[in-house]
């Protein structure tokens, strides 16, 4: 089996080995410590100023961006969110949900985001600007200096769901003034899934979140707040991913993360080279270094997905809805080798020719 996806991806030995261990007790000192450590390493791999909120939640990604809308913002906010595919979506059947007006900026595949786009919208007064910044289902990536300009200028907050981008893209919170940025466990970090993280400059945090009444106690970011104050949780996390997790990031930090940037970005330059030999059309709107998207006109992108997964073992990532004909997804996170595109671009001939 060769994952080819951005989600699970293929894991590092040393993930593996640690998912492999009896867990330890955690209301301990000592695992206290490794929760402060994390909280730590990530506010200095996102840039975070030193006096922001680091959480860690037991729920996938989408957890965390349910916590921030339901937790933050209510029906006296507007969200303004950009829906360019899943992931946007995501985020505004959260605010139907928790009954926050919103306004949606829709992008039909394949279309790029502008500032135009964003103007449209520059005379109503919003709380916040709410972006997947790599939209993960058709791999296009944001340009976060445009809309921090636009969110500051106009006196928006800026929410970022980095999940499927920090680490394969260089992201930076003080420089762009995000006011919240949203991660799990199962993307670049290339951890089991089930944890997601959310990183919060103190103003944000103490102006939107923490004196508001608790809406909802498992995924409460004020009760997370108040017990990593100590190293805690306030629920049995997933201790075994938050070992994965401490692990990850301590490696990511010896190996310098400038380098761990670089060889994703390697990896999805590598691959796009080898895809212009082939009959396959690559978006022409920005993308992220996490993923390359693969454009079939010819509707083969189903029949070329189960070839290479039935055939080979092989999985890249298919897309649902209207585009499961005609996009699939060639993930450049976690455990693989440049070879590995080799491989992949052989069968890809092999099924197309
Ligand atoms: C993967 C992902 C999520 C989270 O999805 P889960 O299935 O809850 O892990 C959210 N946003 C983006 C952009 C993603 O890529």
């Amino acid at each position: 089996m060769k994952l080819f996806t951005v989600g699970p991806v293929e894991m590092y030995p040393n993930t593996l080995d640690i998912a492999g261990r009896q867990l330890p007790y955690f209301r301990t000192e000592e695992f206290s410590k490794i929760m402060l450590d994390i909280q730590n390493d990530l506010k200095a791999l996102m840039h975070a100023h030193s006096d922001s909120k680091a959480v860690v939640l037991t729920g996938s990604g989408s957890a965390a961006m349910e916590a921030v809308v339901c937790d933050a913002f209510d029906e006296h906010d507007c969200l303004l969110i950009v829906n360019g595919g899943t992931f946007g979506a995501r985020f505004v059947r959260l605010a139907q949900i928790h009954h926050i007006p919103y306004d949606e900026i829709i992008l039909p595949f394949p279309e790029e985001l502008t500032m135009q786009q964003l103007e449209v919208y520059k005379d109503k007064q919003y709380t916040a600007l709410l972006v997947n910044i790599h939209e993960t289902s058709t791999g296009q990536f944001y340009d976060i200096e445009m809309l921090s300009k636009y969110a500051h200028k106009h006196h928006m907050r800026l929410i970022i769901d980095a999940i499927s981008s920090f680490l394969a893209d260089p992201y930076d919170m003080e420089k762009y003034d995000i006011d919240c940025t949203i991660i799990s466990s199962q993307k670049a970090l290339a951890l089991s899934p089930g944890i997601s993280m959310i990183v919060m400059k103190e103003d944000f945090y103490k102006n939107y979140i923490e004196n508001k009444p608790i809406k909802n106690l498992y995924l409460s970011i004020q009760e997370h707040v108040e017990n990593m104050e100590r190293g805690q949780t306030p629920n049995t996390p997933a201790v075994g991913i938050i070992l994965e997790l401490h692990d990850r990031l301590r490696q990511i930090q010896n190996e310098k993360i400038m380098n761990t940037l670089t060889a994703t970005r390697e990896k999805a330059m590598y691959f796009r080279k080898l895809v212009q030999k082939l009959p396959i059309k690559i978006p022409t709107y920005p993308l992220s270094n996490a993923l390359t998207p693969l454009f079939f006109p010819n509707n083969e992108a189903q029949k070329v997905y189960h070839y290479l997964k039935d055939t080979y073992g092989i999985y890249v990532t298919p897309n649902g809805g209207t585009l499961s004909d005609i996009l699939l997804r060639v993930g450049h996170l976690g455990n693989l080798q440049l070879q590995d595109y080799d491989e992949l671009i052989l069968r890809l001939q092999e099924v197309l020719s």
